[in-house]
């Protein structure tokens, strides 16, 4: 046992053995590895095994691909056979809409070149003749794709680790993490068996560690508690079950016949494969329940809840139904266990909130699949301070403070649930909601508004007629919303609409430090007071970790606004930078002021029209004019009774205005828009034409073309880069220089969907580049999108083609802003 180490990983389960293996491969030679009782004794010792590239996530996509790929140079290097079996993966379809979400899915896969095929229901019969196919549509298939056996892995990549010199000790369970300003003292306890439990003894000692990094699996809450934060990290009762051979899968085996690939009936939830002779069926069956809300009892070991056979019958006849042959065989063997969910079912991975040098891997309900990315892409965001991946969609403070046990547990096991759900890219879930809700909901509810819901938030994505229903709207293709959002689009375009953006993250900064701080912590120029401007926030290397709009209040105040869906991870970025920084540029205070400050905004030719209706001024008929109040302005102003501050700035690239207003006076403000907005045909406006007219104008979406995978100028966006003063990341980001460009496209698409932001891109038969965002354009009647190509192809006028639904479509690049690229609307004055 070391008393002092560079990197303490916690937690022996696949997930810390990877990190630990690969923290020593980027070259950190002083990594420990501790783990209360023995190496696999917590969920890894009984996953199954399988190794699922599919996913319609792009950062997890990256992670389960590094796996495979990973897993099969570990024997080479470490001697030891990981059971590493490559028979591929069959996913079936058995609805028209199923195979349409594989063909958006293949389109994801081509961008990280995960290989796939396409297969009929013929070919699937002729190569496994077990498999009844007359109710299927068709397959994808990843021949790449396979199982492995979770411990011979984990135990690969620990005795790897301990090649690279990382010393690994069981039966030592952290138990207190102080840190000391520089480094953690980390407290921790010799485990002894009494009595067939695992207890703490009386021998203590504590480490030092730089870097810690926790992978404790099924005890998050015990880590999150010891650590003080929060962590939506709560495990659910997932089941396998293990028949007895199959006397015609045995003759089958034995005739020659190749090994069934995993074979997975999304409709029917389950996954099936080989297991000597016999099937293992893996059900995702509804109201598996979650456990250990608040910690794992010291009673549970490496043990398992009893089966709940009751629960999965649906899911075992479908099972019987999909292989015939299996309806006679017996059960020989079942697993129950926990497998740790979050509400989105995605890992934790990243830096923990609030704290220094500490890094969460907790969550995972595919660790097995995701161990290897996980190391590989945690390990280079310690030693090198950025991944190659925007790890933001799984970093943990996507969960706010808001966050609670009930919540978590609510969503965990929906997200346990929805595995097999059709994923609609417009797919809205249920559980636990409406949770935080502006004072407007009701309003809005009441005039048909179907919510969405963003980091906990209620935010209408369209508005439709009573009696409509978003469940049955949605699709791959154009759903049910789809008329909606076109008629709001053209409402904006045309008259008038407002928008509910009170989720938006906002931030107040003041004090004699603050003006120097901002100027060093984004790239472009500061505005002068009662001026606003767009600005980014870098990382080390020189990515794009934020974009915010800041106005300026006075000469060293404030107001921060950034993307509604990232408050706790802006907020986090914002105050340690600010703590690092005080030392050098004085006093800053900052506040989270989020929930303090209700948005609206309104846009449209007629939007000065209904403000001036309301406005409370001296000269009311100049208030809003081009002299008094310019574009990329703000002014306190009285609407009615509300005091507001208001931005004159459109996300929709129309002319119109943000309306920043004190919380408790919403509704006020509210109805007061909606009688001023009346006689000018005011429409309600939902997210969904809000993210298509935005694409009209080329501006870029945090989260989507902007994230830390590319610079401010590989976004495209040298106007907002302030190349003559110094700033964070500035260098980093000019020794990048521009590996990839944002564009805006035009595309001919197919007459009945348009784009997600997910497609790949072609120049003829040649990959160039993917989609980030996609919808529909009103202004141009036909499909948009906007996404990355290579330099060289960053042209307007280039043709491109888009692969949707399985063909490829004509696009073409636009110049930047291809609607109003002069801003004559957004300028207009009165
Ligand atoms: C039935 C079942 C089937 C599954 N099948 C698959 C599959 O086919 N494919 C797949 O990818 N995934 C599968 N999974 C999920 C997979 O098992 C988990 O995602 C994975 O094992 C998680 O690994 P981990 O390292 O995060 O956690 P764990 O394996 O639980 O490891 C965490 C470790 O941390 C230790 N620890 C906790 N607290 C402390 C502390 N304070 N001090 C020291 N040590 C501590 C624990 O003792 C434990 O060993 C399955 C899960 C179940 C239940």
């Amino acid at each position: 046992m070391k008393s002092h180490v560079k990197a303490l990983v916690v937690g022996g389960g696949a997930i810390g053995t990877s990190i630990a293996y690969h923290l020593a491969r980027a070259g950190w030679d002083d990594v420990m590895l501790l783990e209360r009782d023995e190496l696999t004794s917590g969920s890894t010792w009984h996953a199954a095994g399988l190794l699922p590239l599919f996913n319609m996530s792009y950062a997890t996509t990256h992670i389960h691909k590094y796996s495979v790929e990973f897993y099969k140079s570990l024997e080479a290097e470490t001697g030891l056979n990981a059971g590493f079996s490559i028979v591929g993966n069959l996913r079936m379809a058995q609805t028209d809409a199923r195979m349409d979400e594989y063909m958006l899915y293949a389109s994801t896969a081509e961008t990280a070149e995960v290989p796939y095929e396409w297969m009929t229901p013929a070919q699937i019969k002729d190569r496994w003749p077990l498999v009844r196919t007359e109710d299927l549509k068709g397959a994808i298939y990843h021949p790449t794709d396979g199982y492995i056996n979770p411990a011979d892995v984990t135990m690969a990549m620990a005795k790897g680790a301990r090649q690279r010199g990382v010393l690994i000790e069981r039966k030592w369970q952290v138990d207190g993490y102080e840190w000391t300003g520089s480094d953690w003292r980390v407290t921790v306890t010799k485990m002894v068996e009494r009595g067939g439990n695992l207890v703490p003894s009386e021998e203590q000692q504590v480490i030092t560690a730089e870097h810690v990094v926790t992978a404790t699996g099924n005890h998050a809450q015990r880590t999150a508690r010891l650590l003080g934060i929060k962590m939506p990290a709560i495990p659910v009762e997932h089941q396998f079950i293990v028949t007895e051979p199959d006397p015609e899968l045995v003759a089958y085996r034995q005739n020659g016949g190749a090994e069934h690939p995993v074979l997975r009936d999304a409709d029917a939830k389950w996954y099936v494969r080989e297991e000597r002779g016999g099937w293992i069926l893996g059900p995702y069956e509804r109201n598996a329940p979650a456990r250990f809300a608040y910690g794992v009892p010291d009673s549970f070991r490496a043990d398992l809840f009893p089966l709940d056979l009751e629960r999965i019958e649906e899911e075992y006849m479908s099972m019987i139904h999909r292989i015939p042959s299996s309806e006679t065989v017996g059960l020989k063997d079942d697993f129950n266990g926990p497998i740790c969910y979050t509400p989105d079912g995605n890992p934790l991975i990243g830096p923990a909130p609030g704290l220094r040098n500490m890094w969460l891997a907790e969550g995972f309900s595919f660790g097995i699949t995701a161990a290897g990315g996980t190391g590989h892409y945690l390990a280079q965001l310690m030693v090198e301070g950025e991944a190659e991946i925007d790890m933001a969609s799984l970093d943990p403070k996507r969960y706010g403070s808001w966050m609670t046990t009930d919540y978590a547990v609510a969503k965990n096991e929906e997200a346990y649930e929805h595995v097999y759900i059709l994923h609609h890219p417009d797919e809205e879930r249920e559980a636990a909601r409406p949770l935080r809700t502006s004072p407007a909901y009701d309003r809005q509810k009441a005039a048909g508004a179907q919510f969405g819901q963003v980091n906990g938030w209620e935010r209408p994505n369209y508005y439709a007629p009573e009696g409509f229903d978003d469940h049955a709207a949605r699709s791959f293709r154009r759903g049910g919303w789809w008329q909606h959002a076109v008629d709001e689009a053209k409402a904006i375009r045309e008259g008038v609409g407002l928008i509910d953006a009170t989720a938006f993250t906002k931030h107040l900064l003041k004090g004699p430090g603050a003006t120097a701080f901002l100027d060093w912590f984004t790239c472009n120029k500061l505005p002068k007071i009662g001026r606003i401007n767009l600005t980014y926030a870098l990382t080390t290397a020189g990515t794009t970790r934020t974009e915010y709009t800041i106005v300026r209040l006075a000469e060293d105040e404030y107001y921060l606004v950034s993307a509604g869906a990232w408050t706790a991870y802006d907020s986090d970025f914002l105050m340690k930078a600010i703590e690092d920084k005080i030392p050098d540029f004085g006093w800053i205070s900052c506040h989270d002021v989020t929930t303090q400050w209700g948005v609206f905004a309104i846009a449209g030719p007629k939007s000065r029209d209904v403000l001036n209706s309301l406005i409370r001024d001296a000269d009311p008929a100049t208030a809003l004019t081009n002299k008094r109040f310019p574009w990329l302005s703000c002014r306190e102003i009285e609407l009615g009774m509300c005091p507001v501050r208001a931005i004159r700035v459109a996300y929709t690239g129309e002319l119109g205005w943000e309306l920043h207003h004190p919380i408790e006076m919403q509704n006020y403000l509210w109805d007061q828009l909606i009688s001023a907005g009346e006689p000018h045909g005011l429409k309600l406006v939902g997210a969904r034409a809000q993210n298509w007219l935005r694409q009209e104008k080329s501006y870029r979406a945090f989260g989507t073309e902007l994230g830390r995978d590319a610079t401010p100028l590989e976004a495209d966006l040298p106007r907002f880069v302030d190349l003559s003063k110094d700033f964070h990341g500035k260098q980093a980001m000019a020794d990048t220089g521009i590996r990839a460009k944002c564009v805006t496209l035009l595309i001919d698409g197919p007459a009945d969907a348009d784009p997600w932001g997910r497609e790949a891109l072609y120049d003829g038969d040649t990959k160039v580049g993917r989609l980030t965002s996609g919808g529909y354009s009103v202004a141009f009647g036909k499909s948009i999108g906007m996404g990355y190509v290579s330099p060289d192809l960053a042209t307007p006028g280039k043709k491109l083609k888009v692969r949707m639904f399985d063909q490829l479509w004509d696009a073409t690049i636009t110049e930047d802003s291809p609607y109003d690229p002069t801003n004559a609307t957004i300028r207009k004055d009165a």
